[in-house]
């Protein structure tokens, strides 16, 4: 029987392939085959080979290119046809990236995985945007939640933002005004801060606040677009002087 060949659940980071890691990086560049998702940076494939073979998956809230359950028969397919798989995604590949999926998928069929760890949106959002996920003074919870799946109303994120945490929120630019009513329902104040950042870690880069009510309005009024990050939580307005600061450069 042929031996089959290794699937690599690889995390591509925010964008920037300075935020690969090595074993990553090492990995893009060796590959002779990557399936990779939309939300990987061009920069990082222009790294592939010349001859490697890439095999786009995108996917995207409203279009969708292959369902998932194709992308997990591809990689089962070709590892057991011999060939190395670089799965390459956006962020790291356990958190929002159905890399548990895709691993089961290949475990099932006996395939080996490796999965490499990537930097998450939030780190490379926070980071970015100079916005400490947890603060001595500030926060001690943080939570990541998507911000899309069904039954959004139905969720329960009680407890989740508040006083002493930070939520953080991905895939939520379209359910927004959905997410900023949930929170005020459940207790929030209106006042709450909240940053918004697009493009994190890209060269297009956007970081937009205001308080929790505003939310809906400034999605709008800045025609923000994924990807971008919704964090709410006083750490978004700890750094007063530095983004005081900032907003003076913005007019310069
Ligand atoms: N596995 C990825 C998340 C995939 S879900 C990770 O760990 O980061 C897709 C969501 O991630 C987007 O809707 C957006 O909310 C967030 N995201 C990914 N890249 C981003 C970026 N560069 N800037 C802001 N948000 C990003």
């Amino acid at each position: 029987m042929k031996r089959s060949g290794t699937v690599y659940l690889v995390g591509a980071g925010p964008g920037d392939p300075d935020l690969l890691t090595l074993r990553a990086a090492r990995l893009v560049e060796q590959a002779g085959l990557i399936v990779h998702d939309g939300l990987v940076d061009p920069a990082i494939l222009a790294m592939a080979r010349p001859d490697a073979e890439l095999v786009s998956v995108a996917k995207s809230r409203a279009r969708h290119t292959l369902p998932q359950d194709e992308i997990n028969a591809l990689l089962v397919r070709e590892a057991l046809a011999g060939r190395d798989v670089v799965r390459l995604k956006g962020g790291d590949p356990l958190v929002f990236g159905r890399g548990g999926e895709e691993a089961e998928a290949c475990h099932a069929a006996r395939i080996p995985v490796e999965i490499v760890p990537g930097i998450s949106a939030a780190m490379g959002a926070a980071a970015a945007a100079q916005i400490p996920l947890t603060h001595r003074e500030d926060a001690s919870i943080v939570s990541f939640v998507a911000g899309q799946c069904k039954g959004l109303a139905e969720q329960d994120w009680a407890g989740l933002a508040g006083k002493g945490r930070t939520l953080v929120i991905y895939m939520g630019v379209k359910t927004a005004p959905m997410i900023a009513e949930k929170l005020m329902e459940d207790g929030l104040s209106p006042e709450t801060p909240v940053a918004l950042i697009e493009n994190a870690a890209r060269p297009a880069m956007r970081v937009l606040r205001g308080p929790l009510a505003g939310l809906p309005q400034l999605v709008e009024q800045h025609r923000v677009k994924s990807p971008a990050l919704i964090v709410i939580g006083s750490v978004t307005a700890r750094d007063d002087a530095a983004l005081k600061q900032m907003a003076l450069e913005a007019h310069e």
